[in-house]
């Protein structure tokens, strides 16, 4: 017998196995990828097949042969092979996360068919997304000799049209009003041809087409002896095929892509394809136009401001075979790309690379997995590489780093410069512009260059400073800084749970300036145009691009053709203007506060304080001008500020380290954060203790004795949604196994009836 292994589309079988079914003789089409009709029950679903066991036996599979059921019917697909099966397995365990959810990645933008009840039964709905056709028309073989009757005018018109090449019914009916009744008859006598073609929506526009400025790059005469060297390195990884991960460690302006895009070049060449993930805020016009320029039609694109339609057309060219080459936002990672010879993720320590929702994946871990199987290399680039990446591309023989210390086109990184706020306020200034980035600005501007202002803003937790003395009120007992909850004016620790009144003045120094820290954008936005007006000899753009000015499709393009429009013009934005932005003219970089994100309390909060200003850092002086950046802060001792100043990694390093070995936080841990949600505070919190208690029993019997969990705590956006938020944190050795133990845990336990239960393997925050 045959037997099919399905995974049910079926919401509350989110966490149980595949099901086992019988294949009848008559379907001779299932495979693999798959999506099949079966019986579940008294019920319908739709599944997934995720393996297919032929001649096998039912008993040996333990099923009694009486009890198995059969597959009704396949009814679309394959969307995946063997490859792809073995990564959903996989990263459901790993990720603790439904089996449906990661197949889902794996299937085409508009989804799939599924099951719906209506009345008594069961009907299969098919997704409303699919190809669109135009419908083509051109001269036939008797057209030669064909006249049209003296008053058929309509006829004598669409023949004279056709006679300059093939056009579109909808063309022709523009031009001529109805022509479908012509049309057949025409077609009737096969003096015309009508034909279906597929249409391709919204492809990008090639560069330049849409917009005023031209964001291509010639491809440079001579590789730079970095980039020669790195490239080299990812071909001799290419030709082992053995899985292996380089680390190309390059400065801001280095040139990774072209280093990319040569190392692309020759998988392509070679009859193999390639993934290049970039983040997705970076998934500009000027990425995109990069690699169509040197790749064409070769290149499909991928992410979340397409439309389903645009990015449905994009994925079946991938599946056709005719992409060779995928850009995309982390989700491309699951692209039905064949034969895959190299994955490259570009600025691999963003956050952007972990999924929040299940499955919560981390892009970088589950390339490395996918360039194992698939004998692929996998490459990981950043100007500030994680401090995982760096740890592991010591430690682990399959890891390896390359650098490219210096900037493609021998010009100096920009220098650094910290303002320290708290001098400034005691100075009498009330502005959130210093006195030296004021002045910077205005210089700048009046020579009609470019300014890049950046107001980090993540996060949005609220803490206490004093405006005057720079204290922040922490927690004794765990030096994190306290979160401002607006409730009850409460100082909490969100690590260990004390709280404490919020003072009215400052512990340290008695002044009344306690500011909560946390301005948004649009405020900066106003105190700008403010100042520029103040200059009162220069006349300048303020372009602001944030999440609220980014919403529709088209607006990144458009803002950012603004900013690179002739003349003087500031770029005022949250994280998302920090990376890849390759502007000639741009030569200030000013951090508004550089120490929002320090304060959070977030094992992570110096390495994205340092990434962050390195990054922003990496927008000035790009070209022949040389660049300066101005770093406000606070906290001008903290060492991620002072690291970041000076480029010095080795410092940042040397300071963070201890701290994460002697905390079991990543690079010299796992963790997992198990968190739980819902209307009512006591029954999240009851349900948080007693899924604590099983996590201990759990780990008791496996007698794993080097796992810490920590007892549940409120999580630091207590309160969301009307939901009450609460985590475990469970930190493992790096070596464990962390989801595939707990998993087993969770796909068994049912929960109290209104709360929720997720678990987060790896998080990118504790937030
Ligand atoms: P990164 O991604 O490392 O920040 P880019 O790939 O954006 O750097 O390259 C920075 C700039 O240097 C780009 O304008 C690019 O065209 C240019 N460039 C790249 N390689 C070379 C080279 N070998 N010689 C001269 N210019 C180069
Ligand atoms: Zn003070
Ligand atoms: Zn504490």
């Amino acid at each position: 017998m045959n037997i099919a292994s399905v995974i049910l589309d079926i919401k509350t079988q989110a966490l149980g196995g595949a099901y086992s079914y019988a294949i009848p003789a008559h379907l001779t089409d299932v495979s693999v990828g798959c999506v099949v009709r079966v019986p579940f029950g008294r019920r319908q679903a739709c599944g997934f097949v995720i393996s297919v066991n032929e001649d096998a036996d039912p008993a040996s599979l333990g099923i009694d042969p009486s009890k198995m059921r059969e597959i009704y019917e396949v009814l679309a697909g394959p969307f995946f092979g063997e490859d792809a099966a073995a990564c959903i397995m996989w990263m459901a365990d790993h990720y603790v996360a439904p089996l449906s959810d990661c197949v889902k990645l794996f299937t085409p933008p508009g989804g799939v068919p599924s099951m719906k009840k209506v009345g008594h039964a069961w009907v299969v709905e098919r997704p409303a997304v699919g190809e669109v056709d135009d419908r083509w028309v051109r001269l036939g073989p008797a057209a030669a000799d064909y006249k049209p009757r003296a008053n058929a005018v309509k006829q004598q018109a669409i023949l004279d049209a056709l006679k300059s090449g093939e056009l579109r019914v909808a063309e022709l009916a523009t031009e001529f009003g109805n022509v479908n009744s012509s049309l057949n008859s025409l077609a009737g006598k096969d003096v015309v041809v009508i034909e279906r073609k597929r249409r391709m929506r919204g492809v990008p526009a090639p560069d330049g087409e849409c917009g005023v400025v031209s964001f291509e790059r010639p491809a440079p005469v001579e590789l730079t002896q970095g980039q020669a060297n790195a490239l080299e390195h990812i071909q001799k990884a290419c030709a082992e095929a053995n899985g292996s991960v380089v680390v190309v460690d390059g400065v801001t302006g280095s040139g990774k892509t072209e280093v990319y895009l040569q190392a692309l070049e020759q998988v392509v060449s070679q009859g193999r394809s390639g993934i290049v993930l970039v983040p997705e805020i970076s998934l500009t016009p000027q990425t995109v136009a990069r690699f169509r320029g040197r790749f064409g039609d070769m290149v499909a694109v991928l992410h979340s401001r397409m439309s389903t339609g645009e990015r449905y057309d994009q994925w079946d060219l991938i599946a056709q075979g005719s992409a060779r080459v995928v850009v995309g936002a982390r989700s491309a990672l699951f692209a039905p790309m064949r034969d895959v010879g190299l994955i490259i993720i570009d600025e691999e320590h963003e956050s952007t690379y972990k999924q929040e929702n299940a499955p919560r994946y981390v892009s970088r871990d589950v390339a490395a997995y996918m360039a194992q199987r698939m004998g692929a290399t996998l490459v990981l680039g950043s100007a500030t590489p994680s401090v995982e990446a760096l740890y592991r591309s010591e430690h682990d023989p399959l890891w390896s780093i390359v650098s490219l210390p210096e900037r493609a086109n021998g010009r100096p990184l920009p220098a650094i410069e910290v303002v320290d706020m708290t001098r400034e306020f005691a100075d009498g200034s009330r502005s959130m512009f210093s006195k030296r980035l004021s002045r910077a600005l205005h210089e700048v501007l009046s020579l009609g260059q470019k300014a890049v202002l950046l107001l980090n803003q993540r996060g949005f937790a609220k803490f206490l400073l004093c405006r005057e003395c720079g204290f922040v009120p922490e927690c004794p007992d765990c030096s994190l800084s306290y979160t401002y909850h607006e409730q009850g004016n409460m100082l909490v620790c969100h690590h260990c749970g004390a709280s404490v009144p919020a003072p009215s003045t400052c512990p340290a120094c008695g002044s009344p300036y306690l500011k909560r820290l946390g301005a948004g954008t649009q405020r900066v936005e106003v105190d700008l145009v403010n100042l520029i007006e103040a200059f009162g000899d220069v006349d300048a753009r303020v372009i602001r691009m944030d999440a609220d000015t980014t919403k529709n499709k088209g607006d990144h393009q458009r803002l950012l053709e603004q900013f690179a429009c002739e003349g003087p013009a500031v770029l005022l934005g949250t994280q998302m203007i920090a990376k890849g932005l390759d502007f000639d003219d741009v030569t200030l970089v000013g951090v508004v506060h550089a120490d929002t994100q320090l304060r959070l309390p977030d094992f992570r909060a110096g390495e994205r304080t340092f990434d962050l200003i390195e990054q922003v850092a990496g927008r000035a002086g790009r070209a022949d001008l040389p660049g300066r950046v101005i770093v406000q802060t606070h906290d001008p001792g903290s060492v991620a500020i002072r690291a970041a100043a000076t480029y010095d990694r080795h410092l940042f390093l040397s300071d963070e380290l201890p701290k994460r070995r002697l905390l079991k936080y990543p690079p010299f841990a796992r963790l997992a954060d198990v968190r739980l949600w819902g209307p009512d505070r006591q029954e999240v919190e009851d349900e948080a203790d007693s899924l604590y208690r099983s996590i201990m029993s759990l780990l008791q019997h496996q007698s794993v004795a080097d796992w810490v969990v920590l007892p549940p705590t409120p999580c630091i956006f207590e309160r969301l949604r009307g939901d009450w938020h609460f985590h475990i944190t469970v930190k493992a050795p790096v070596d464990a196994a962390v989801g595939e133990t707990l998993a087993p845990l969770f796909r068994s336990r049912t929960c109290a009836h209104d709360v929720n239960v997720a678990v987060d393997v790896d998080p990118y925050s504790l937030l």
